[in-house]
């Protein structure tokens, strides 16, 4: 039988039990368990993947429950120190479980490597030569690496670009789209792009300068949909209309205003850049794919990367559209203990699935948040687990964390100082 992300209750459990839980979903082995501590990285292994380590640094992991995509439900790993996250995610999940779960799809896994031509006394004349024998460089390009291409990636297309002026003259781009499968394919792409830039430089005529993939990543979207069902968004003394037209004016505003739109943004990547930390991919390259994606993707400016509609039958009707660079191979996704656990744990077989549950969780969280602000103002729902974070850093421990919050959110002023104070006065109760 199919196994339910719906785990009524699992936010009132301890970590232990959340722990079985999990295991039980993802068949984990005890091993597996044991490298959720502190991220199971040892000194010796990290010592190998940066420079100059001198320690390990823990963010708390969480499981995001309620996710159905494309019919499958996944637990969601999230990497983040961000309160109300993780809930924010699971909420919106339900509510788009209730319209039929998240539906995603994700182009091929196809990213560009640029090569920057110099020196070029006829840049028209260069390019032209080049567009000539883009066959035989697409070749060259294909053979650069040979496991890629024993799995059917390698070399897709050559464009090349003419950028008349620039500080330092005209000069010509070209762009190699090349399918790395399953990896995210920075390195891939940099060797192929490297392979090509001698043969680049004798058919141009000119120098090549820099050789490097684009994190522009727009041969590699994904995209995601889902229905709210307007009865699931009748709260708050709203009725399910005026629910839905709530989220509609507050996308709107993200729509129309650059302002907004990278608040809103912000809040999408929340969830996208944690699920990639989880899983031990390059969350930056992510995050410059989708900020340098909102700003080109039509000629209005940087807008909104997601859309809500309301559909005929009155319902909620969310999509979301953004590069995703992501793998299951390479980089540190196959080197971090943790990273192999939480890939398991969400259960992706290609990158392309990663990419489709990625585009999904950042429809999900751009729900929840604008859901929040909509309805409930970022007081009543952000602040109150901010005051735990709060409390815990004004010097709170154990059974003061929660008494020293709530005093704070009862307040309505969740500050340092105010919390030094609660603390203070309740340490001098008890003495
Ligand atoms: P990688 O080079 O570690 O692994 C990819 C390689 O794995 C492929 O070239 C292929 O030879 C092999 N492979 C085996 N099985 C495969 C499969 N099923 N599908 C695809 N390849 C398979 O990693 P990468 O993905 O090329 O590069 C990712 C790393 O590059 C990340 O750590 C990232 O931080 C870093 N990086 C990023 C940028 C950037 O974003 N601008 C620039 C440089 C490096």
């Amino acid at each position: 039988m199919a196994k339910s992300s719906r785990l009524p209750g699992f936010f009132r459990r301890t970590p232990q039990e959340r722990r079985r839980e999990v295991q039980a979903f993802a068949d984990l082995t005890d091993e597996e368990i044991a490298a959720l501590d502190s991220g199971g990285l040892t000194l010796e292994q990290a010592d190998r993947m940066i420079e100059n380590v001198i320690g390990l640094h823990a963010l708390p992991l969480g499981i995001a429950t309620n996710f159905q995509v494309n019919g499958r439900d996944r637990l969601v790993p999230m990497v983040i120190e961000e309160p109300s996250v993780v809930a924010g995610l699971s909420y919106a999940a339900r509510l788009v479980r209730e319209g039929g779960g998240f539906h995603a799809t994700a182009d091929p896994p196809e990213m560009i490597g640029q090569m920057q031509v110099l020196d070029l006394p006829d840049p028209a004349a260069a390019r032209q030569r080049l567009l000539a024998a883009k066959e035989e460089l697409l070749q060259l390009a294909h053979t650069a690496d040979p496991v890629l291409m024993g799995l059917g990636g390698g070399s897709r297309d050559l464009m090349v670009r003419h950028i008349p002026s620039s500080p330092v003259g005209p000069m010509l781009v070209v762009h190699l789209a090349y399918d790395v499968r399953d990896a995210m394919g920075a390195n891939a792409v940099n060797t192929a792009a490297e392979a090509l830039a001698p043969r680049v430089e004798t058919i141009s005529g000119g120098r090549v300068g820099l050789r490097i993939l684009t994190n522009l990543a727009d041969r590699r979207l994904a995209r995601a949909w889902g229905v709210v069902p307007k009865e699931a968004l009748g709260l708050e003394g709203l009725s399910p209309d005026e629910g839905v037209q709530r989220i509609l004016e507050a996308y709107a505003f993200a729509a129309c205003d650059p302002y907004r739109a990278a608040t809103h943004n912000k809040g999408i990547m929340n969830g996208v850049d944690a699920v990639a930390l989880a899983t031990g991919n390059d969350w930056r390259a992510i995050e410059a794919g989708a900020h340098a994606y909102a700003a080109t993707r039509d000629r209005g400016g940087y807008g909104s990367l997601t859309t809500w509609e309301r559909d005929a039958d009155g319902n909620l009707i969310g999509s979301i559209e953004l590069p995703i660079a992501a793998g299951i191979v390479g980089g540190a996704t196959r080197v971090h203990p943790a990273a192999r656990v939480a890939l398991k744990i969400l259960g992706v077989r290609t990158a392309a699935e990663l990419a489709e549950v990625l585009a999904s969780v950042g429809l999900a969280q751009n729900l929840a948040a604008i859901r929040a602000l909509a309805m409930e103002g970022i007081q009543r729902g952000h602040m109150k687990l901010h005051a735990r974070q709060v409390a815990m850093a004004a010097g709170a421990t154990g059974d003061l964390v929660p008494r020293v919050a709530e005093r704070l959110v009862a307040e309505g002023q969740v500050r340092l100082d105010r919390a030094q104070a609660i603390l203070a006065e309740l340490r001098g109760e008890a003495r």
